[in-house]
């Protein structure tokens, strides 16, 4: 599973190797703030949801939301990571105009999670193992809002204190794809949890993409010996908000590591962002270092205790994961790729699971792949926008199997419903659109081309075959509903043809 992937970039001197790690912000799904009841709704006119605490007034003493403790301890046991029932909360210091408390309350040695790992799914089918190295939790600052006046810069609170979880992976990617393949399943994992919406677009989801570049064997030795004296130097690209933004910072960043080592220069350990317009990443600040944030054990908190009987009843209402999901689609027949597309969204998987009741998986899901997302994608909808359910996409593939209609009608039928609803049963029936396998009906179909194509009848005699005109025109003759193979049978004994023709 854990094959290195071997993507190497050609620089002037050699070949390179690109080493990826990621550290995610993920908005934890909860009503109320991590220390405080405010409301964390999303889009409230500015500083309406602030409590005292979350604007770092003197003497508020924070208290912590259990709600938010859960919600962390459920995304740690989706990515298979030790649970510390043990763990601290500290100050992080630094100054910061949306900050108005003048640290973060964060935790650092003594994270709520430990060592966990998310396997990724890549384009060929393939899956590849990512080290997870900590889950924390976190406090959220507040949002400056640079374009609401000419002169002044404005600040909205109302982001303060919302409970974050940083999910920091060990340096096991290798390639632009891995890293978006990663933030990909993450992104599938807390949302099948229902820890973190993941809408990148509103920020509740956002990561710092680390990039270093070594010679070929570098990583190899790194994971031999775990030294990470064997990589090179990072950089760390801040809060790059879609995963064809990551891919394309990783890959401008790599390129630009490997013309400064090549040029004879070094690559300073700095803190850079990602300008999608540009396609290119540019220097913010230096990096700064732990001991800046002069971190400590918050006094107002207690260290942070979890009962064991909790943890495991948490990981009894685990739901059924993407992987778990994804081995038992391939059981019922399906191939990798095909299991991973539709384990990608819960709602999607969801609506294949009815789609699919008691009819053939694997026809289910190419009917669902092949005719449904190509339609959703046309119109630009999602699947839980789909116009026609599940049960109704039910019903026309088991008729496609009991060959109540063919494959044409389907397609036909499912437009209809599509555009117009209904019931697709009742309209086969309304519309008399049930396949005809009645050889009466079919022999008479026959009977009606031969009579209008005489001198057809003699070269297909010649050339064996042109049976496939013939039943193309028998097929057009009954308006498609006929059955095809009862129709070649047919017309193999009418016309006295050859089997093998
Ligand atoms: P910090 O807290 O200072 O950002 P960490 O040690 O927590 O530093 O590492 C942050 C991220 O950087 C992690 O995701 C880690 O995997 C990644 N990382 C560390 N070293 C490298 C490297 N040489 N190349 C690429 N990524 C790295
Ligand atoms: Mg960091």
């Amino acid at each position: 599973m854990n094959a290195p992937a071997t993507k190497l970039i050609k620089g002037q001197t050699g070949d390179w190797e690109i080493v990826i790690g990621m550290e995610v912000h993920a908005q934890v799904l909860s009503k109320s703030k991590l220390f405080s009841g405010a409301s964390t709704e999303f889009g409230a006119e500015p500083n309406s949801q602030v409590s005292f605490i979350d604007a770092g007034m003197p003497g508020m003493l924070p208290v912590i939301n259990e709600k938010c403790v859960e919600q962390a301890v459920r995304t740690g046991l989706g990515l298979k990571a030790k649970i510390n029932l043990s763990s601290i909360f500290d100050r992080k210091n630094y100054f910061y105009p949306d900050l108005p408390q003048g640290y973060q309350i964060s935790q650092y040695k003594n994270p709520i999670v430990g060592e966990g790992e998310v396997t990724i799914d890549l384009k060929d089918g393939e899956s590849r193992l990512v080290g997870i190295e900590r889950l924390h939790l976190e406090q959220d600052a507040g949002k400056s809002l640079h374009d609401q006046h000419p002169d002044s810069s404005y600040v909205d609170l109302n982001r303060s204190g919302i409970a974050l979880m940083e999910i920091v992976t060990k340096p096991h990617m290798r390639t632009s794809e891995e890293a978006s393949a990663f933030l990909r399943k993450l992104r599938a994992i807390v949302r099948y949890l229902g820890t973190c919406d993941g809408n990148m677009d509103e920020g509740s989801m956002r990561a710092d993409v680390n990039v270093s570049v070594c010679r070929v064997g570098g990583y190899e030795k790194f994971r031999e010996s775990g030294d990470f004296k064997h990589l090179g130097t990072r950089c760390e690209i801040k809060n790059v908000n879609s995963m064809r933004f990551i891919a394309q910072a990783v890959e401008y960043e790599a390129r630009r590591q490997i013309e400064i080592i090549e040029g004879g220069g070094a690559i300073r350990q700095e803190t850079r962002l990602y300008d999608s317009r540009q396609g290119e990443t540019r220097s913010m600040r230096s990096k700064e270092e732990a001991h800046d944030y002069r971190y400590f054990p918050d006094p107002d908190l207690l260290p942070l205790e979890l009962d064991a009987n909790w943890v495991a009843d948490i990981a009894k209402s685990l739901p059924e994961l993407p992987d778990e999901k994804k081995s038992r689609f391939m059981g019922l027949g399906l191939s990798a790729y095909d299991a991973s597309v539709l384990v990608a969204e819960r709602e999607l998987a969801d609506y294949y699971e009815e789609l699919a009741k008691g009819v053939d998986a694997k026809a289910a899901a190419n009917w669902l792949n092949n005719e449904i997302l190509g339609r959703l994608n046309r119109d630009g909808l999602s699947i839980v926008q789909s116009p026609v359910s599940a049960a109704a996409n039910n019903a026309i593939v088991a008729m496609i199997s009991d060959k109540t209609i063919s494959g044409k009608i389907a397609k036909d039928l499912l437009d209809i419903v599509w555009s117009e609803g209904g019931d697709p049963r009742a309209i086969v029936e309304a519309r008399g659109l049930r396949q005809v396998t009645d050889t009466g009906a079919i022999d008479a179909a026959i009977e009606a081309v031969i009579a209008a194509n005489p001198e057809k009848v003699e070269e297909v005699k010649a050339k064996p075959k042109l049976a496939a005109w013939f039943v193309g025109q028998v097929m057009k003759q009954t308006g498609g509903k006929a059955n095809p193979a009862a129709v070649n049978a047919a017309l193999k004994v009418r016309l006295n043809l050859p089997d093998e023709g």
